[in-house]
């Protein structure tokens, strides 16, 4: 695997790749890799693309600084995993290297960013576009992978994608899970085992919702049931449950003739914020 710092010469580099016609499929992550991440980066070497990850703990996407301080970041076996999986190249950049100026673009997406995540975390979804469409351009990748996990952000980035005309293709790849149901997420890292049994509540909490509304009931009706059900344990906290449309984000109260709707939760385990959703 070839391991990139700096801008110019991952562009020089990947240049070749592009003159050669050669197809270039992009994984941008945060780091403190997981068998989800992985998911992403099989998705696109089952398409034959020369692979390309990313990991950069990008400093525009937090509103909470302590939140960027503790993230996990665990570069030495990041890279061990990557080589393991026969990742092509690794782009590991400084902020510096990202942000030589302090940004002063700033992004918004009108009904998409101001509800669930973008409610309760001022900026964050800015944040995200801007250092997106950066990997975009450093990168002009063919085809990118990111996690149906994060699904308010996918729908983010297809705008993005749509708007700017990025001319590559979009995939959202399923949430990976660990046994019991818990989403893999880099923030389980900060979770002690005690907290990471408590976390599975979220799973548990959409999964409830989710025969709750097939059995007809409203998010009305069964929102102050599920907020005692997942809140039973003092360590946990809901922020929201919400049921939207899929693509326009737009929230509903209940799944009556409606498809394409996706049940998202968000909320703190101890110090730790949590987030997941199922597509209905
Ligand atoms: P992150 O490092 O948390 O920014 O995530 C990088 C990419 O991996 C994003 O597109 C996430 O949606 C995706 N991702 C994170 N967790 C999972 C998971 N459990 N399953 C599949 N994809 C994931």
């Amino acid at each position: 695997m070839d391991i990139f710092r700096e801008i110019k010469t991952l562009k020089a580099f990947l240049r070749k790749k592009k003159l050669a016609q050669i197809p270039i499929g992009f994984v941008p992550t945060m780091g403190a890799l997981h068998a989800g991440h992985l998911s992403l980066l099989a998705a696109s070497q089952k398409q034959g693309l020369f692979t390309v990850c990313s990991i950069f703990v990008n400093p525009a996407q937090f509103n909470n600084a302590s939140d960027l301080l503790n993230y996990p970041r665990t570069e030495n076996r990041d890279v061990e995993l990557l080589e393991k999986i026969g990742c092509d190249v690794l782009f590991i950049p400084s902020a510096e290297e990202i942000y030589q100026q302090k940004p002063g673009l700033n992004f918004s997406f009108p009904g998409l960013d101001n509800v669930m995540e973008g409610a309760f975390r001022p900026g964050h979804f800015s944040g995200v576009a801007l250092v997106v469409a950066k990997l975009f351009h450093i990168v002009e990748p063919d085809h990118a992978f990111f996690g149906q996990k994060d699904w308010q952000q996918f729908t983010i980035i297809r705008q993005l994608v749509d708007d700017l005309n990025f001319n590559l293709t979009l995939h959202a790849v399923p949430t990976m899970r660990e046994e019991n149901g818990l989403a893999m997420s880099s923030r389980n890292e900060r979770l002690s085992p005690e907290n990471k049994i408590k976390a599975l509540v979220f799973f548990q909490t959409l999964k409830l919702a989710e025969a709750e509304l097939l059995n007809g009931k409203t998010m009305v009706e069964i929102l102050p049931k599920l907020k005692t059900f997942a809140e039973n344990d003092q360590d946990i906290k809901i922020e929201y449950l919400t049921l939207a449309n899929r693509y326009t984000l737009e929230s509903v109260n209940t799944i009556k003739e409606k498809n394409h709707l996706v049940l998202c939760i968000a909320g703190f385990v101890g110090e730790v914020r949590l987030i997941d959703n199922i597509l209905i």
